[in-house]
């Protein structure tokens, strides 16, 4: 049967979706792959080793829905109670929960952000509201404070894709002057910030709240689908409530094993990250110097504009040549282009590269 018959099944939910769209993972050529932020480096030796070490026969067993063991290891290493975390298959998987469990007649994140937010809004029917940022990209924090707004708030710190980062001060003023919503700030990137912008130790102060973490990009473990939530023990409690209406075994046992191992190498992934920040530095005052617009970044990602050619054709120069970025059709950025920060060598190419074609 042709697939658009087969269409008619879909019901009015699915009909309705509009999914987001993820950066392509190519089967049938070689790129350097600065599309996807992942990290260019390997995963810690303890991490391999803990998976391994999982594979044997308690695979018959589900695994522990709660993850107990793994909420103590995120607890400790981030200064928390166990009971204030929540682990998930991936931040999306957390970020589609919070939405449902906390969201209703409003929410709000800037225009330019990461493009599943809406996705999550419309899926749960949540209506949204997309302040502006400013012109240099930065968030206005003035859009998230007013009392009259009634909405709750999400935004990435630092921010997707433009890599801009917010100050805890900051961050903490749009929190506080919204007790009575929930505040999700999303730190997938805030590993690589210059300066420490998580506000991971505000959790017990404020109950409204949550940060999303994700051990996608600092820890190299995209392929794992491990995320994690920090906050008040109410709102991890909702988080389960979603879970278990859902699927309560999101986190297989070798995922857990492996994110594990990772609470335990601090000084392994300190390096790594260490090392992706001074590439992001390098590279950053390089391509400037050549005349590109950088947006200074706090992520494993810079935002780039070429002085010569538009958005589409600077992604498709750059693929033509091996180097998978990421553009985004979009209105006021549809003239950037989002480069994941690889080894020195993919940079230094991807830079030869950029440079000659622009
Ligand atoms: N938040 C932001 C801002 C992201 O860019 C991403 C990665 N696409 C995620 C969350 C999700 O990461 P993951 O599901 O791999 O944990």
């Amino acid at each position: 049967m042709a697939v658009t018959k087969m269409r008619a099944f879909w019901n009015e939910r699915v009909s309705g979706l509009a999914p987001y769209t993820p950066g392509e993972q190519p089967r049938d050529r070689r790129f350097i792959k600065l599309n996807t932020n992942e990290n260019p480096y390997p995963p810690s030796p303890l991490v391999i080793e803990a998976i391994r070490r999982a594979v044997d026969d308690r695979l018959r067993l589900y695994p522990d829905p709660e993850c107990w063991e793994l909420r103590e290891a995120i607890a400790e290493r981030f200064g928390v109670q166990p009971e204030q975390v929540f682990v998930g298959n991936g931040s999306d998987e957390i970020l589609a929960f919070a939405f449902g469990a906390f969201f209703s007649d409003k929410v709000l994140f800037p225009d330019i952000t990461y493009s599943f937010y809406p996705v999550y809004a419309r899926l749960w029917g949540v209506p949204f509201e997309r302040p502006p940022l400013n012109d240099d990209f930065s968030i206005n924090p003035g859009d998230y404070t007013g009392v009259a707004l009634n909405a709750g708030v999400v935004f990435p710190n630092p921010n997707a894709p433009t890599g801009r980062g917010m100050d805890i001060a900051t961050v903490l003023s749009i929190v506080t002057a919204r007790k009575d919503r929930v505040i999700i700030v999303d730190e997938a990137y805030a590993m690589f910030a210059k300066e420490n912008l998580s506000v991971v130790s505000s959790v017990a102060t404020y109950p409204n709240l949550l940060t999303v973490h994700t051990l996608s990009k600092f820890a190299s473990l995209a392929g794992l689908r491990v995320g994690f939530a920090i906050g008040n023990e109410g709102l991890i409690e909702g988080l389960c409530r979603m879970r278990d209406s859902f699927n309560s075994y999101t986190v297989d046992r070798l995922a857990q094993a492996g994110a594990i191992a990772v609470m335990k190498d601090k000084a392994y992934y300190d390096n790594v990250t260490r090392k992706i920040v001074d590439t992001r530095e390098r590279v950053s005052t390089a391509l400037s110097s050549m005349g590109f617009e950088v947006i200074p970044s706090d992520a494993n990602f810079i935002f780039i504009r070429c002085p010569s050619l538009k958005g589409a054709d600077f992604f498709a120069y750059l693929r033509e040549k091996g180097i998978l970025t990421r553009h985004f059709n979009a209105p006021r950025i549809a003239d950037f282009l989002r480069v994941s920060i690889g080894t020195d060598s993919d940079m230094a190419a991807m830079a030869t590269i950029a440079t000659i074609g622009c």
